[in-house]
């Protein structure tokens, strides 16, 4: 037995994939609703702790996703101005445990498409071009509406709808994602052969610059800004910014620059942070990801707590016998805490940025919340 047989899904990111995929695999039916009409081509680069590694093993796709990344040890600290001075080495913690290395980085569209194409292969039903847009509960099911029109009745529907979460406001959750004050640019660039991990710069014009290695020709790079307001802004003007703010940090600077100069196109977006506080269900209906809870990458957690939501839900949702208040409160009790430690911690690290603190231990906070990762959610 378990506790549902019928499963739909709004959005189709890595925690809804991340469940479906689970789900599928236990016998469940899972229809897939995603707003998008096609899965994504473009986008940035991501990088994924070892605690996402590790549940990406549990899913089944830990071998195509090392294959299709790029895996790294260690941090890099450099400083702006010539020659671009590494100036602290940072050790790696396994957040993942022993079995995974500590962090990787992969184009966000691989990722996507891996996930997708894993989930079809179990059964799941996924639709693009279908956006969630009501909902109707009883205590027989949820009767879920896309594009206006009823799509089926389920036992249970998970918004897996990303920040601006239509299922968080169907079910009546006020708690929205806000502006931490910083905003950042990136751009997806080649590669020069001496990045070989993340490499950070504090300090200069912007908070943080830096880049991550994604593949043997790839990586992304980005410029921590104070947020502005950026909107309407044309990608020449984009690429301007980026290439005008980057000036004052040397070494693989330069190449990216160059990228940058060459038509690499740069987008802008705000950090947020937010938290829905428990529960994060009401009856048949529950929110995972980032519909539940945002934060600044500044420790790059975010999808891997996506993740651990999806794998907790998804453990209860086929090792339990019903939906009931027992269900709901260890799935609560294991998710809230730890991703609340994340969303704390996160903001903080970008906090003592903008309020220029060079006392803060931000490696302290980093550790710790690694060594709580290290433990399975
Ligand atoms: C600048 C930036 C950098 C980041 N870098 C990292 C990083 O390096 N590492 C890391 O771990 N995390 C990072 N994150 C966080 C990470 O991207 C997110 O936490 C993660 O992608 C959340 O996944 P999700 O599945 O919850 O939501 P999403 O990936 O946002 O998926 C939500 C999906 O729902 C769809 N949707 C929306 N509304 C509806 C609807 N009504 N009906 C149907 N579908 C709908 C959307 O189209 C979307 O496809 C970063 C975030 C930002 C902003």
């Amino acid at each position: 037995m378990t506790a549902v047989h019928t499963v739909a899904i709004a959005g189709s990111g890595a925690a809804a994939l991340a469940a479906a995929i689970q789900l599928a695999k236990a016998g469940i039916a899972v229809d897939v609703f995603e707003a998008k009409a096609e899965v994504s081509a473009l986008g940035s680069g991501i990088t994924l702790q070892g605690n996402a590694l590790r549940i990406f093993d549990a899913l089944g796709v830990w071998d195509e996703i090392r294959e299709a990344g790029y895996v790294f040890s260690g941090l890099h600290l450099r400083a702006p101005g010539p020659g671009a001075p590494v100036v602290a080495q940072l050790p790696d913690v396994n957040s993942g445990g022993p079995d995974y290395p500590a962090a990787m980085g992969m184009p966000r569209p691989e990722l996507a498409r891996i996930l997708l194409v894993h989930a079809e292969s179990l059964g799941v039903n996924v639709r693009f071009g279908a956006r969630v847009t009501g909902l109707a509960q009883s205590d027989a099911g949820v009767e879920v509406f896309v594009d206006d029109e009823s799509a089926g009745t389920y036992d249970l529907l998970i918004g897996a709808d990303g920040l601006n979460s239509t299922v968080r406001d169907l079910i009546g959750i006020e708690t929205k994602p806000e502006s931490t004050g910083m905003g950042i640019w990136r751009s997806f660039v080649s590669r020069p052969a001496e990045v070989e991990r993340s490499e950070l710069y504090y300090g200069g014009p912007v908070y943080i610059a830096g880049y991550t290695p994604t593949g043997d020709d790839s990586m992304y790079a980005f410029l921590v800004e104070k947020a502005q307001d950026r909107v309407g802004i044309s990608d020449a003007e984009a690429a301007q910014i980026m290439l005008d703010e980057s000036r004052a940090y040397d070494g693989p600077w330069n190449s990216i620059r160059a990228d940058l100069a060459a038509g690499a196109p740069a987008n802008y977006t705000w950090f947020t942070k937010h938290i829905v506080p428990a529960p994060w269900n009401r009856g048949r209906v529950v929110i995972i990801g980032d519909a539940a809870h945002s934060c600044p990458p500044t420790i790059a957690q975010g999808a891997a707590q996506a993740l651990e939501d999806a794998f907790v839900l998804s453990e209860l949702l086929v090792t339990r016998d019903e939906l009931d208040a027992g269900l709901w409160d260890e799935f609560h009790a294991r998710r809230l805490p730890r991703a609340q430690a994340v969303v704390e911690a996160s903001t903080q690290l970008g906090q003592w940025q903008i309020d220029g603190d060079r006392d803060a231990d931000a490696g302290g906070l980093i550790f710790g919340i690694a060594q709580k990762m290290a433990a399975p959610a």
